[in-house]
């Protein structure tokens, strides 16, 4: 029997992982954003405790919201020239398949959209397609939602192919939470149905080292032997991974699975994520900290996309400053600088 996804106040009561005395506030929450919680998710808020449950168990923090935050905190809407499709950089485009994750993390950038719509009809998403097949500036297709990996094998195969057929586009890159919150989804017919000619590769969003467990590591195994690349998507979280220790186990246990740590995203101005906001400040001592004690091949970079859909830059340390003449001072792993002439 396949086990149920928990949506219901009731059922978290059920489960353990909301207390009974919080109903009405979790309820309150539930009516504005969407809630979901897999069965592994369960599992690992009973044995990762806060930084997991803090990541998907509502709480009434999420109802106040600052006036800095906002519906669309990375101005998506403004780039949006037809359902499905975001197109805010020349080469690549976001398409996404359908609104629904199988869970529904409490940051989410998308909160006021995700789990509010439900997937592209058959017309929309031939639409979505042919935009991106008469752009032929269009070099990457970034296939997010909602999450992809929850389409059937039979969908997204339908998709790979489609993106696969169309000359001016090279590589496809799918986000997903799904290896870390219902990993048991990664089945050999889903794996299956990524192959391609061009370049597929697979972006897994992960935030804290407890989400790397057995099941997730072999659910990513599955998808490197289909010859499928790993890159990793980590937000940083006040009170889940904005420590340099639990950053470090996270970064390290991402590319122990064979996954390339690629952006830690600051978190975005969306409503009711204060809780969750560290500042630039201490984004920017978290990576100098990480810089020279942990492999170059743990370095993700660290990104705040800007509100008003200016996109995403980088905003971590600098170690070089000009001096003029042409010559430069350089700070080392250690914090010491040099002249560099
Ligand atoms: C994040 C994002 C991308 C991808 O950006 P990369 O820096 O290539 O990872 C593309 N389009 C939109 C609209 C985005 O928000
Ligand atoms: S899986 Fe991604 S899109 Fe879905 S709720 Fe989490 S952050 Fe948002």
């Amino acid at each position: 029997m396949k086990a149920r996804i928990l949506r219901r106040t009731d059922a978290l009561i059920a489960a353990g992982v909301v207390p009974a005395g919080r109903r009405r506030a979790v309820e309150r929450v539930a009516r504005r954003f969407a809630v979901a919680l897999t069965p592994h998710v369960v599992e690992l808020v009973e044995a990762g405790g806060d930084p997991i449950a803090r990541q998907f168990v509502p709480s009434a923090a999420e109802l106040r919201a600052t006036p800095k935050e906002r519906a669309d905190p990375i101005g998506d809407e403004r780039f949006s020239p037809l359902k499905g499709i975001v197109h805010r950089y020349p080469d690549r485009v976001l398409l996404k398949p359908l609104l629904v994750c199988p869970v529904y993390c409490r940051f989410c950038f998308r909160r006021e959209t995700v789990g509010k719509g439900g997937a592209l009809t058959a017309r929309e998403l031939a639409a979505a397609l042919a935009y991106i097949r008469h752009n032929p500036a269009i070099w990457e297709v970034i296939v997010t939602g909602g999450d992809p990996f929850l389409l059937s094998p039979r969908r997204l195969r339908a998709i790979v192919r489609a993106l696969d057929a169309i000359p001016h586009v090279q590589v496809m890159r799918l986000h997903t939470r799904v290896p870390i919150v219902e990993p048991s989804r990664v089945t050999p017919a889903l794996v299956a149905s990524l192959a391609a000619e061009k370049a597929v590769y697979v972006a897994i969003h992960a935030n804290h080292p407890r989400e790397l467990t057995a099941i997730t590591r072999a659910a990513c195994a599955r998808l490197v032997k289909a010859g499928i690349p790993l890159l990793g998507q980590s937000v940083l979280l006040k009170g889940v991974n904005d420590d340099a220790a639990t950053l470090e186990a996270l970064l390290r246990g991402l590319v122990a699975l064979r996954i390339k740590p690629y952006y830690l995203h600051h978190v975005d101005l969306a409503r009711g994520t204060g809780h969750f906001r560290t500042t630039l400040a201490h984004g920017r001592n978290l990576m100098r900290a990480l810089r020279g004690r942990v492999s170059g091949l743990c370095q993700p970079t660290y990104v705040l996309d800007l509100p008003g859909g200016h996109g995403k830059v980088p905003v971590g340390p600098c170690y070089a400053r000009a001096l003029g003449g042409g010559s430069w001072e350089i700070e080392d792993p250690v914090g010491k600088r040099h002249r560099y002439p």
